[in-house]
Formats: structure tokens, sequence, C-alpha cells
């Protein structure tokens, strides 16, 4: 037997628009125009909206004035969060509509998305996409509220800060879209933060596997859609949703030629604290001694160094999200069984990191990273790798020096 969602049909489109897109009604109409002339090239049209502006701040906002402060009713606040994405999809067929285009709205739960029943931070489980296939299948087009779903006790979920995005590549893998598109307020990724250099590229086409790092290291995209555009090798493009300049192809197959370029971008992240527990007691188990209670204090932990001993005691370092910084220390000070002589933090440091899939087996590129950064007197402080991915700890004063240094010496301005 098959279903209707498996029978033939038109090519499905997933466009997925941001708050800062649709933060009045003469935003909301341009935003329409867009998908009214998408809808006009013969594809089946889903578009997932984020809410207004900054209205989800503003919805935080108001609870924290009603509770005094308290936590929220973790239920009572999704159902709150879930309406600013109503707002901007029920108002965005209203528009279509008065512009005389079929059009329909559909909620999280209506649109068919399952999650999980962790309020706040909730995971997709499933898509029945019954509903969505029927609507389009009226020639409508359907805009889907982001960010938000139905756990199975028939609560309403919310996917956490900025899931909107999760969202539209969820409904672009369910809908077996062509390609999910994330219209939103730069013009695509570039190789590196064009605040800090402006010989900062867009790039045409980049790895999931970079753009992963890149998304995780600061720029601007929520690794989860990244990570399900991986998985099920949905190819997500990236562009501004004021501009019809072209964007960037977030794609699984080879880049278009062997003569790609090795190193493919720079990331930045300035918000990186840094614990330094000294004269730690040697002795096996120290590092989990150290870094167990971290995780059972939910305190996530990056980039770890830990010195071999002469004296029997050693110094583990590692850094935190700035913000985890003052919490690490606590849990350290009142948790922590090891035995160690102080803790010391520090939140004057940034992570630079050279990403590309082409370091992968092509040694040389760490050395020239560090004589790189040591030519401008960068001092680093820490350094990890992975595959493709080499990543320094250095001063967050420092940061822009650095980026310029390394973008001209690997050449990011140059396509070839
Ligand atoms: N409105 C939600 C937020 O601001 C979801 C999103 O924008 O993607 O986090
Ligand atoms: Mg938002």
């Amino acid at each position: 037997m098959t279903t209707q969602s498996e029978q033939d049909h038109r090519p499905v489109i997933v466009q997925k628009y941001g708050g800062s897109s649709l933060a009045d009604p003469e935003m909301i109409h341009k935003v329409a125009s867009r998908i009214i002339a998408k809808s006009e090239e013969g594809v089946d049209v889903v578009v997932v909206v984020s809410a207004m502006g900054d209205s989800t701040d503003e919805l935080h906002a108001l609870s924290k004035a009603v509770t005094k402060g308290a936590t929220p009713d973790p239920r009572e606040m999704d159902t709150l969060l879930s309406t600013g994405e109503l707002v901007t999809s029920t108002l965005m067929a209203m528009a279509l509509k008065a512009r005389g285009h079929d059009a329909v709205s559909l909620s999280g739960p209506q649109a068919g998305i399952k999650t999980d029943a962790v309020h706040g931070s909730a995971r997709i489980a499933d898509i029945k996409t019954d509903r969505l296939r029927r609507e389009l299948d009226k020639g409508r087009i359907v805009i889907v509220a982001g960010f938000q779903g139905l756990a199975e006790s028939g609560d309403i979920t919310t996917l956490g800060r900025g899931a909107s995005d999760t969202t539209a590549v969820a409904l672009a893998v369910a809908t077996k879209a062509e390609r999910c598109e994330i219209y939103t307020d730069v013009e695509g990724i570039y190789t590196t933060d064009p605040r800090l250099t402006d010989k900062a590229r867009k790039l045409a086409e980049i790895g999931f596997q970079e753009m992963l790092e890149m998304a995780v290291l600061g720029a601007k995209m929520n690794p989860r859609s990244i990570e399900l555009g991986l998985v099920y090798d949905m190819p997500i493009y990236v562009a501004s949703s004021f501009s019809n300049e072209t964007g960037t192809l977030i794609h699984g197959g080879e880049h278009t030629m062997e003569v790609r370029k090795v190193v493919t971008g720079i990331a930045v992240d300035r918000n990186v604290g840094k614990i330094t527990v000294r004269g730690v007691i040697d002795r096996p188990g120290i590092a989990a001694g150290l870094l167990q209670p971290l995780a059972d204090a939910g305190v996530s932990v990056d980039v770890i160094v830990q010195n071999t001993s002469s004296d029997g005691t050693t110094d583990f370092t590692f850094t935190t999200a700035l913000a985890s910084v003052e919490k690490a220390a606590e849990v350290i000070e009142s948790d922590s069984t090891v035995e160690y002589a102080e803790v010391v933090t520090g939140s004057n440091l940034a992570k630079v990191s050279v990403v590309g899939t082409g370091m992968e087996n092509a040694p040389g590129y760490a050395a020239k990273m560090f004589s790189t950064l040591s030519e401008v007197d960068v001092n680093i402080d820490m350094i990890t790798t992975s595959e493709i991915r080499i990543t320094t700890i250095i001063e967050r004063d420092q940061v822009q020096k650095a980026v310029q240094a390394l973008h001209d010496a690997f050449e990011l301005e140059k396509t070839e």
C-alpha cells in the first residue's frame, strides 16, 4: 500500500525566515513576495518562520515579571514561547491570502512534529507529514511555526533557542525536499567573521563537517540543524532575506573540484573561560574526580590540558563557556574529591580555530598556524586539534590581529 505522501508530487522546497526578517508588517510582505516567487516556480513550498524580531526575549521577560524572578513552570513557559512563532506563521498566511495566494498556517503540533518531553530543549522524535502533504496537495503554501512540537503527553514543547532552523531542516527531511533554504540577516557563510577583517569572503559552498565546526565555534547557525543535514544528507542553502545575492550551500557532497582549498575558514569564539586547578596530587582518577562533578552540575568542558608531573603534583587546566566559569570553580571547590592547592579562573580568553577537511592527512598546517601567530606576537595559551580543525586559545584582545594574520597566511581571500 502506498500512502498519499509516497505518491508522485511536485518537488518540495522548505524555506525558513528568521525573526529579524519578519520584524514588522512591511517586512512580512517583503518575505511574502519571495515566497510567492518561489511557489510560482512550480514547486511545493513549505515555509518555517521564527518569532518576530525580539519577541521571544520579550516573552521571557514577561514570564519573569509575572513570576517575580522565580523559574516559571516549564510547561506553561513552552506554551507561552510557542505563541511567538504562531504570530508570524498566521500573519504570513494572511499576507499571502491577501495577495491572492492560497496558504495555510500550521502550528508545530498541527504539522505533526512529535518531540520528547524535555520542555525548553525538546528533541524531534518523529514528523507525521500527512496533514502537511494534504495541504500541499490542495495547492497551498504551508507556513509552519518554527521551534515547537508536541510531546506524547499532548503538551506543547519548544526545541531550544534558535531552533527554528532545526524545524526547517527536519521538515525538509520529512517531506523529502530538494533542499532547505535558510534566509537570514547575513548573506551566507564567510571564511571568518567579516567584522574582524574586510578580506573575509563569502563561501559558495562548505561541507557539513566543516560547517559544524564553524557553527559550534562561532559562525551564526544552529549546530543541531547542521547535524540533521549531515545525518540525512539534506543540502542547506543559507542566504540573505533582504537581497538576491547568492548565498552559501552547505552540503555533504565533494567540493566541486579536487583542487579545493585545504583550509576553509577561521572560526572564533570569544566566550571562553579557563579554570586551572593547581597542585593536583597526581594519581589515577584525578581527571574523572575533577570533571564528573562538573558533568553532574551540567557544566560543559571544552579544551582540557593536563601536564605530566615531575614532583607528584600537576596542573589541570580546562575551558568552559565564559558564563560557566564561576560555577565551574564553585563546583570543584565544593564537590570534587581530588586534592589540590588552588583553583584559578581566567576570563580574558578566546578560541581561534582554523577549519578545513583538506587538512586531514595533510601535515604542516598546525605548524603554519603556530608560526603565523608567533610572527604577529600572539601567545598561544592552549592548543587542541581534531581531524579537520586546529584550535588555539589566545587572549581575547589579540583575536583581530590573529584572525587577520591567519586569513592572509592561508590565503582565504582567494577562491583557489
Ligand atoms: N524564536 C526562537 C528564538 O528566538 C526560535 C528561533 O528564532 O529560531 O530562539
Ligand atoms: Mg529568534
